[in-house]
């Protein structure tokens, strides 16, 4: 499979007179053609910082972005502006949490989706255009009829649906969902899910996804990467990481998640806070809540270390466990 995005050392730090802010530290991964990778972790973790600086969407006076991120044979860290809107909505697009407040109140549904589409299409007719849009409607099983309608008439749902067909309209080489789907209600968002995976096939389209829910995760995606203040702790493909997780953190995820079969089990929380993110940290980020934590964790960060199979991890215990 072709690689599509192959992220080394990104690191976001916010910047204001007083203060920095380390927001994500070196994190690394790759997403081959037709991959759909969920990055999970709590709230202030740095996932959707680091979409964002994928995105170049961070205000570039207060952060500092370092490390690589090869998209398609060109780094978007570090290529213009004018090279980069022309991979965004082609080739790489995205869609936020709540992206349905970006619609005009006084257009039409239909004819702002066109007037994307053709954006990027200047040649394009209006019969293209809205052959274009009613099949990415379709796909988020919206009925055409929602083209002749104005934002106010669609409830929030289906609003962020419409956005995610805007989204797809170019079938984008890697599409970036940021909660895209955790205000919809479950059986509208497995069913986008479901017909995401089947265009995804079709397509070779590549997908992250960013999620709290791990269940989003194990039902839509193949790889999984699961970050922890600003540290990508573990990262590998679905059916590895859940059935034998390696880090203490993506073990505490995991049993803090309730199954739907087996037995009934006690679901156990982790316990404290995240770490000061505006302190540096010598040794494992996540050594005051670990329940494994040894000395040595307290002074020396772990080293990112390969299992085999696309699987990596970054926790001394491994190191324990060769010897
Ligand atoms: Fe726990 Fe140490 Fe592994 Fe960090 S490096 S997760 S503190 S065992």
């Amino acid at each position: 499979m072709a690689r599509v995005l192959d992220v080394r050392n990104l690191s976001v730090t916010y910047k204001n007179k007083n203060k920095c802010v380390y927001a994500v530290s070196n994190a690394s991964f790759s997403i081959d053609q037709g991959d759909s990778m969920g990055i999970v972790g709590e709230s202030g973790s740095g996932k959707s910082t680091m979409a964002m600086a994928l995105l170049r969407l961070l205000p570039r006076k207060k952060t500092v972005v370092e490390g690589e991120a090869g998209f398609l044979g060109q780094d978007l860290l570090h290529i213009s502006d004018e090279q980069l809107d022309r991979l965004r909505w082609k080739n790489l697009s995205v869609v936020f949490q709540k992206a349905m407040n970006s619609f005009s109140p006084v257009h039409r549904i239909g004819d702002q989706i066109e007037d994307i589409y053709r954006i990027h299409e200047p040649n394009a007719t209006r019969k293209e255009a809205h052959g274009q849009a009613a099949k990415m409607l379709a796909l988020v099983n919206l009925n055409e009829r929602v083209y002749k309608l104005y934002p106010h008439e669609l409830s929030g749902g289906m609003l962020q649906r419409v956005m995610i067909a805007v989204s797809l309209l170019h079938e984008p080489d890697l599409l970036i969902m940021d909660e895209a789907t955790t205000a919809l209600d479950v059986v509208t968002q497995g069913q986008i899910l479901g017909e995401l995976r089947k265009m995804e096939s079709e397509l070779k389209t590549s997908r992250i996804i960013i999620t709290h829910d791990i269940s989003v995760v194990s039902s839509s995606c193949n790889k999984i990467a699961v970050m922890y203040a600003g540290s990508l702790l573990e990262s590998g493909h679905v059916s590895e990481v859940l059935a034998r997780p390696a880090h203490p953190y993506t073990k505490g995820l995991l049993a803090a998640f309730p199954p739907l079969r087996g037995q009934r089990v006690v679901l156990e929380s982790i316990p404290g806070y995240l770490p000061d993110m505006a302190a540096r940290h010598e040794g494992c980020i996540f050594a005051a809540r670990c329940p494994e934590a040894m000395e040595k964790c307290k002074s020396a960060a772990p080293a990112r270390t390969d299992l085999g199979n696309d699987h990596f991890v970054s926790c001394h215990l491994i190191e324990v466990e060769k010897q």
